[in-house]
């Protein structure tokens, strides 16, 4: 449908510090059109792109962020992105490690050939507990609290569960290569148990950081819910646990609960895919907290 001429679109535009008039004011500083990459310094603020004819003012609206400015500034932006990337990714890492060698360990059993030697897997395992701790930990030490800033609270939950849920999910991996014993058991427990407790104590954060964020905040798909994230860990560790205890308590029975296997591989897939885009989300806000968008004025001159 074509624009009704007699509607003119407004020439206001809402920035940090309430409406600002357009008109009469040009863009002073370089941005490329989002339709055509032409350089818009200069044109008018009401005005069109010279080349594709894109509404300027709507170049504007997309380009600043007044509802993160309105909010309380973060003692410490930078740290609390990077606290965030840190403990989603020691949280990628704990659930990827387990995931392949499991897939491994399938692709083994289906195909009757051994896919990797036992010490690479034990390396691995290894290695992983290593990152997730390291990733885990720096994250908690980014999140410390500063004084004053609105993330003090949260911050020190955070801490405090994502820490312990780190030190559990760096033993778990730990004790996990030993497939059929008890401490394989509880190595499994631990890590997943250190997962909740992980998730749960980020959240906080991740919500007051990620209001400063507006793809985060508007982004519907690929924005990850932390409760959702922690049903399916729980759901995925019930089933991975299941399988465990069965085979303990029967081996030969490993058949008749192939289901519950698969079942549980299915949900530890979910969970890794739904930790990928918590990452991404994580980063998005890292992004914004270190480099926040213009404010209005800064985009123009008289
Ligand atoms: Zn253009």
């Amino acid at each position: 449908m074509a624009p009704d001429p007699n509607i003119q679109p407004s020439t206001r535009l809402m920035g940090s510090d309430g409406p600002v008039e357009l008109s009469g004011r040009a863009i002073g500083v370089s941005m490329p059109c989002p339709t055509c990459g032409y350089d818009l310094r200069g044109a008018s603020a009401i005005g069109q792109c010279a080349e594709c004819g894109h509404q300027v003012r709507d170049v504007l609206a997309s380009a600043i962020d007044p509802q993160a400015h309105r909010l309380p500034p973060l003692a410490d932006p930078r740290a609390v992105g990077d606290g965030l990337v840190f403990i989603s990714l020691g949280l990628a890492v704990c659930v990827a490690l387990p995931l392949i060698g499991m897939l491994c360990v399938w692709i083994a059993t289906q195909t009757d050939r051994l896919l990797l030697d036992s010490r690479l897997v034990d390396l691995a395992m290894f290695i992983g507990a290593v990152a997730v701790l390291a990733l885990g930990l720096l994250g908690c030490w980014q999140l410390r609290p500063r004084h004053k800033g609105p993330l003090q609270r949260a911050a020190r939950k955070a801490i405090r569960l994502a820490g312990l849920g780190t030190l559990l999910m760096g033993a778990g991996l730990l004790a996990m290569p030993m497939l059929d014993g008890m401490v394989g058991l509880v190595g499994t427990l631990a890590a997943w148990a250190g997962m909740l407790l992980s998730l749960g104590g980020v959240r906080g954060v991740l919500v007051e950081a990620g209001r400063r964020c507006r793809l985060f905040r508007t982004a519907t798909l690929q924005r990850q819910r932390i409760p959702t994230l922690m049903l399916t860990a729980t759901l995925a560790g019930a089933c991975l646990t299941g399988v465990r205890v069965a085979r303990m308590v029967d081996p030969a029975a490993v058949g008749s609960i192939m289901w519950l296997s698969v079942l549980g591989l299915t949900m530890t897939l979910m969970l890794a895919m739904g930790l990928v885009y918590f990452v991404i989300n994580a980063m998005w806000i890292r992004r914004d907290l270190r480099q926040p968008p213009p404010r209005l004025a800064e985009l123009l001159r008289e």
